[in-house]
């Protein structure tokens, strides 16, 4: 079931600039839409268990003084507000109440602002974070500012707690942590953590008070490897704009690490990063003198199927071998790759060249086997040649040298075969 965001407003104008920022933007919810107090609830009735999010506007028809928003708080959905306008008070009150964060209906920006928002909430709940605050009521403020933004919470009441929580849960995201705690302070905690985790495995915002600060204890943090902090006593907004960039920072820093290690049409490792990764394979092979294959697999006469069907064709072979290789080789421990245009490369820890050899050609009859529906009416049969050797050589570079020759074996030999 997919997610639903339910939309209310009761301008027709805002609707339609809403509605078509959403169509564009709005990326893993569906909206829903109302425009009255009156249609929401009995929206929200009927999909109880499938909204994830409101964006709603404060005065509607028949709720002039925001209880559209008293409705969805009580109900515990995460909520966005739209307002015409807003002084200071309406906005701690707002905020106080435990919406998300308001949006005032300024320009098309602002719905944006508000789509991606809902796109943020979303993709919230999957990263965890951990707060390290001796301070309770603190502590408990930072807790629901992140469960509002429907983040996994985690708490520790020192740096000790701290550390301990970070071992049991390694997918921890970002650390939250205060200067002055018992057991150990933030700074030891930051320290300890930077020997073994890096900047861009877990985020680290230190928070330090005011008066006792004269900005040095923000810098210290800094220096001792947190990737931001944040001044005590901070509001929901300084604290949630904080949250959002690091997070956000942390995500496109992902996505380009993922591009420069991924290929972009298959997914799989590209060149680069499978001999970064084979290379620690074959060194650890070495060292422990235990067996380890490398082989090259080429697709055979693969330059006719773009010839014969098109470009568009030879890409869906590629993305349906990349699939079934990965999907054949899934519960062994293997090192794999894209490495050329129709060329992959697979390290084998444990096999010899013969068992190597043998359980490539498993596959081979595996894919030899299955159909490729290109489009209506084409159907495909694919082919592969493929070279094995175990002789570590004195590099993974000459390995792979002596299983491409194994390759060119194949090749003369006929193609649809595995030469160990
Ligand atoms: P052989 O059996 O000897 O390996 O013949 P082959 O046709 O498979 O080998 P050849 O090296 O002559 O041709 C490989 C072709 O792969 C040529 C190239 O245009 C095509 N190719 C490389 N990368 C891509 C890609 O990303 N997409 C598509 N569609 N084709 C690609
Ligand atoms: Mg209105
Ligand atoms: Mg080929
Ligand atoms: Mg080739």
């Amino acid at each position: 079931m997919i997610s639903k965001v339910l939309i209310i407003e009761d301008s027709p104008l805002v609707m339609k600039i809403i509605r078509h920022v959403a169509r564009s933007e709005l990326k893993d919810l569906d909206p829903i839409y109302a425009h009255t107090l009156k249609e929401a609830q009995a929206i929200y009735n009927t999909h109880k268990d499938s909204i994830y999010a409101a964006l709603a506007d404060l005065t509607l028809p028949d709720a002039a003084n925001g209880e559209v928003v008293d409705y969805l708080l009580e109900n515990n959905v995460p909520t966005i507000v739209l307002t015409a306008s807003v002084d200071d008070t309406k906005r701690e009150t707002l905020l106080n109440k435990g919406v998300v964060d308001y949006v005032i209906k300024e320009s098309r920006f602002s719905y944006s602002y508000a789509i991606g928002l809902l796109n943020r909430l979303y993709r919230n709940q999957n990263i965890k974070v951990l707060v390290a605050e001796d301070s309770l009521p603190q502590r408990n403020f930072i807790i629901q500012r992140l469960t509002e933004h429907q983040f996994q919470t985690i708490s520790a009441s020192n740096g000790v707690e701290a550390l301990k929580q970070l071992n049991e849960n390694p997918d921890i995201k970002l650390l939250i942590t205060d200067y002055n705690m018992p057991e150990m302070d933030g700074f030891e905690l930051v320290k300890t953590i930077r020997h073994s985790i890096g900047k861009n495995d877990l985020i680290i915002i230190g928070l330090s008070v005011q008066e006792l600060d004269k900005g040095s204890l923000s810098a210290k943090f800094i220096k001792n490897g947190a990737n931001d902090f944040l001044s005590k006593p901070f509001n929901h907004e300084e604290f949630n704009c904080r949250i959002k960039h690091n997070i956000e920072s942390l995500e496109l820093l992902e996505a380009t690490l993922y591009q420069a290690n991924n290929d972009f049409l298959t997914g799989l490792p590209n060149r680069r990063c499978f001999f970064n990764a084979g290379e620690i394979a074959h060194k650890e092979a070495s060292k422990n003198k235990t067996p380890l294959s490398a082989a090259v697999l080429d697709l055979d006469w693969f330059k006719s199927v773009n010839d014969d069907h098109g470009h568009d064709a030879g890409d869906k072979v590629l993305q349906f071998f990349s699939v079934q290789i990965k999907g054949f080789f899934a519960d062994y421990i293997t090192t794999l790759g894209r490495t050329g245009g129709e060329e992959f490369c697979i390290l084998l820890p444990g096999l010899n060249s013969y068992e190597a050899g043998e359980f490539i050609d498993e596959f081979r009859q595996d894919v030899i086997n299955q159909v490729i529906y290109i489009n209506e009416g084409t159907e495909l049969k694919i082919t592969f040649s493929c070279g094995v050797s175990d002789d570590p050589c004195d590099s993974l570079d000459h390995q792979i040298a002596k299983a491409d020759e194994n390759l060119y074996r194949a090749k003369d030999e006929g193609r649809n075969r595995v030469v160990y």
